[in-house]
């Protein structure tokens, strides 16, 4: 049982009939990000969407769960799989606060996921069109549809503001306690 994550059977409802667009979905992806940031995690968040349901939800717990799988998204798609109850995640959507690692690109592709929505890009680990593009390789044997920026700069500002903060308790503990630090 993955603790960081929830599955849930929910659905968004922006009210008079409106349509749910990719923000209001990344907005709910950057409340768990802010979520890791409260346990002391870097604030990393992510929804899973099947049609108009919310089935998984999850943020970053790589020092909690000393997991180094405990991605955010990775955490949700497979709390997604245990919902939907397949491995196939076709018909899903993964909304992601960063840009994929390899490992959890690397996931979208065996869960065989219909599309990524991805908010800030990350480039010292982006797999999705920054350092790698494992979405369009047709060497694999699946492909899925990426969109990236979407609340780009919220989803940024919660990294930095993250790593001020600690760069600043760590000053005021002396230089030797800043460590070298990455987002993904
Ligand atoms: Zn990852």
């Amino acid at each position: 049982m993955f603790l960081g994550c929830r599955q849930m059977f929910g659905r968004l409802d922006p009210g008079e009939g409106a349509a749910v667009t990719d923000e209001d979905y990344m907005r709910m992806a950057l409340d768990e990000a802010r979520q890791a940031a409260e346990e002391g995690e870097v604030p990393i968040g992510a929804v899973v969407v099947y049609g108009d349901r919310i089935v998984a939800r999850a943020h970053n717990r790589r020092e909690t769960d000393r997991d180094p799988s405990a991605h955010a998204e990775f955490s949700a798609m497979c709390a997604a799989a245990r919902v939907l109850d397949r491995w196939r995640l076709t018909g899903c959507t993964v909304y992601v606060t960063l840009e994929p690692c390899l490992m959890c690109a690397g996931l979208m592709v065996n869960a065989r996921i219909d599309r990524c929505v991805y908010g800030a890009p990350d480039p010292k680990g982006g797999a999705l069109g920054t350092l790698f593009d494992v979405s369009h390789d047709e060497r694999l044997n699946h492909e899925f549809q990426v969109t990236s920026g979407v609340l780009g700069q919220e989803c940024a500002d919660e990294l930095r503001s993250f790593f001020r903060a600690r760069r600043a308790a760590a000053k005021r503990k002396g230089p030797d306690a800043i460590e070298a630090q990455s987002c993904c």
